[in-house]
């Protein structure tokens, strides 16, 4: 695909409304919809401008808060399968996620639905989503799902709180029977502000861990971590190990806990990046290039979705690695780019190098 004419994926952020209030929260969600959400005339609009991007046209994920707790969710969803348009689904765990709501998933056809997960434990994860009872919720819910045979894809944020114990959320989610693990990384954004990150050299453990949990028959993507690509074109291409403390232990338990691998590795070295590839429509319309980048492009409301994304002169920037610091002189800059959202996060400026990378702390270190 051409991401210079067409995102493989659209993020629209239905409500801003959600029953839960996790910490690490990125649009800082309340449980009542903010003024100026749009309306279901507003969405329809906004849906049928997506037709004019080329085929393949991008997925449309329905996002939140909580879009189960707009009353025309499945209106819109039919509405957007109706114009052909293909949708996934990440809803927050709550009361609202009912087996109901899984069998209009199946009816609507629609292509995946998220489920968050960020720890193997209830305690840690009730407390990271700030409500007792949603570690338990959570599992039912993708058990329920599974049976049914709806395409699953677990969330998980990676931060202070659940760093060191990413061997054993891999385990429970591969016992479960989960295909697929999209690992998020913190960005300082919403409520995510007061939130521990974990440092370069963690970054560097955690992506050298998935990579080798990806060679386990799961698909494996990361959120805000490119440099995930550089570890995999290193590792693959020129066999160079990370030797960090943390990643030889997470070596070890994911060895122990899942024996010798059964797969190549899963971990993409061409992907996504904010605004290349991907775009974020919030809950009022504004346009960003990614949830965690709060840098606006324009508005659904006056403007046309392809417009906005083809004509940003900061997402062409994006695209063709025009970027600054060290991100702008890497030999991997072409599959990585840096998580713009993090760079815009620290500099405010989202062209800027990402200071997660082990390779733009080293150069800090040395100036
Ligand atoms: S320096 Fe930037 S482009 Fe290079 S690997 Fe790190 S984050 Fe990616």
């Amino acid at each position: 695909m051409d991401f210079h004419r067409t995102p493989v994926l659209i993020f629209w952020e239905t409500t801003r409304a959600c029953p839960l209030a996790c910490i690490h929260c990125r649009a800082s969600a309340l449980s009542d919809p903010l003024p100026g959400e749009m309306n279901t005339h507003e969405a329809m609009r906004f849906i049928d401008s997506i037709l004019e991007f080329e085929e393949p046209r991008p997925t449309l994920i329905f996002t939140g808060g909580d879009p189960l707790k707009r009353k025309d969710l499945f209106l819109l969803l039919e509405y957007a399968k109706k114009r052909g348009i293909r949708t996934g689904l990440s809803p927050a765990v709550s009361e609202l996620l009912t087996s109901n709501v899984f069998e209009k998933v199946k009816e609507l056809n629609i292509s995946s639905v998220s489920i968050s997960l960020d720890a193997p434990v209830a305690n840690l994860h009730d407390e990271i989503r700030r409500r007792q009872g949603t570690f338990v919720r959570t599992i039912e819910a993708i058990r329920l799902a599974l049976s049914l045979g709806i395409n699953i894809q677990v969330n998980t944020v990676v931060m202070r709180h659940n760093f060191s114990l990413l061997p054993e959320i891999f385990h429970l989610i591969k016992e479960i029977g989960v295909k697929t693990w999209e690992v998020f990384f913190l960005v300082r954004v919403g409520r995510g502000i007061d939130v521990e990150d974990i440092t370069p050299e963690e970054y560097e453990s955690a992506c050298n861990f998935l990579y080798d949990a990806s060679m386990y028959d799961v698909v494996i993507r990361t959120v805000e971590a490119p440099f995930i690509r550089r570890v995999a074109r290193a590792r693959a291409e020129k066999g160079e190990y990370w030797t960090g403390r943390d990643y030889v232990q997470m070596r070890e338990k994911l060895l122990k806990y899942e024996g010798t691998p059964t797969s190549n590795s899963t971990i993409a070295t061409r992907g996504t990046l904010d605004g290349d590839g991907i775009i974020f429509v919030g809950y009022d319309g504004s346009v960003y290039p990614g949830g965690l980048l709060p840098y606006m492009l324009g508005s659904v409301k006056e403007q046309k979705i392809a417009g906005i994304y083809r004509e940003s002169e900061t997402l062409r920037r994006i695209r063709e690695r025009e970027l600054k610091g060290y991100c702008g002189i890497c030999e991997y800059k072409s599959i990585c780019g840096g998580s713009r959202a993090r760079a815009y996060s620290f500099t405010a400026d989202p062209l800027e190098s990402d200071p997660a990378c082990i390779q733009v702390s080293a150069i800090a270190r040395q100036n």
